[in-house]
């Protein structure tokens, strides 16, 4: 994870701290290097900018050049500017609701949406203490509902039972009312995907979230498609009310543009990350480690 980014970084830093003084010029030309460094790690060209912008100011104005380590000052200061444009707190899960509270997993084929409602619930279930019930809501691709009751089964989890010929608001429906009789604290949502975002899935995802009133719309996006990720985001985050975001294959994602980019792009946090095929592989998003983890 950010392995070529972090790379990029500590190469800027290790000059910076290897000298005793610095001026105002020295710091000025590192961060420039450290704005090539993110372009490079496919971070949004204004997000770049604006955050150079940011720790320049606070660079230079401070006391940086007279201080005794400078570089390190510098460096602290990349790193808290980091923590703000990851969104500063972990972004916890809300499931206050009369039970069940409504969770819906929305997003494109193949970003791991599946795999990652699988591993959620187990989480849920696991360090919560939930009783989660998941269903899929995708009519559109015969295998999906399945694929989701296999996985159910591999963590433990109950999953709706398939009945052919229904639509999605009237699976929705069945599963809500059996969540409420069988005392389910948890609804799961598994929704359809699709190749591109489109006015047709917009369309069921909000007929969908009416039939279901869901306190956590979390969005599934694929880390490794970078800035195209931040573009899925805008498009959902414009038709469905999305309270986070869970960046899936962030095992395979050296560059890191996607999760730097995300908080300022869509205003929507990152509340998850998913970190390889097994169902354990999904942790909670801190921004201050994974800004560690950068920095190194
Ligand atoms: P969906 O079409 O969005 O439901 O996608 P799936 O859940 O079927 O996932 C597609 C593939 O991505 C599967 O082979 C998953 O095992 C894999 N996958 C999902 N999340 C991750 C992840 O965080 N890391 C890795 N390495 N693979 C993942």
């Amino acid at each position: 994870m950010f392995e070529s980014l972090s790379d990029r970084l500590s190469g800027v830093f290790d000059k910076l701290r290897g000298r005793g003084a610095l001026s105002e010029d020295d710091v000025r030309s590192a961060l420039r290097e450290v704005r090539v460094a993110l372009l490079e790690a496919d971070v949004a060209l204004p997000v770049a900018r604006d955050f150079v912008d940011k720790v320049t100011e606070r660079a230079v104005g401070q006391e940086v050049v007279r201080s005794v380590t400078p570089g390190q000052m510098v460096v602290k200061i990349v790193n808290d500017a980091l923590v703000d444009m990851l969104g500063a707190e972990t972004a916890d899960l809300h499931l206050d609701a009369n039970p069940p509270a409504v969770i819906m997993m929305v997003g494109l084929q193949g970003s791991g949406k599946t795999t990652t409602s699988a591993k959620l619930a187990k989480r849920l279930m696991e360090r919560e203490r939930k009783k989660v019930l998941m269903a899929s809501l995708d009519v559109a691709r015969p295998a999906a509902q399945e694929q989701l009751a296999v996985l159910g089964r591999q963590v433990g989890v109950e999953t709706l039972p398939i009945v052919a010929g229904q639509s999605p608001v009237q699976i929705c429906e069945r599963a809500l009312q059996a969540a409420k009789l069988q005392g389910f604290d948890i609804l799961l949502l598994d929704t359809a995907g699709r190749l591109h975002v489109d006015d047709q899935l917009m369309a069921e995802m909000k007929a969908v979230a009416a039939a279901s009133r869901p306190v956590e719309t979390l969005l599934v996006v694929d880390s490794l498609t970078g800035q195209d990720a931040v573009n899925v985001a805008k498009g959902f985050a414009g038709h469905v009310d999305l309270s986070g975001v869970i960046l899936t294959r962030m095992d395979g994602d050296a560059r890191g543009g996607a999760a730097l980019s995300m908080r300022a792009v869509t205003g929507k946090p990152i509340k998850f990350a998913g970190t390889g095929e097994g169902m354990d592989a999904l942790e909670a998003f801190h921004p201050s480690r994974v800004a560690g983890r950068i920095l190194g």
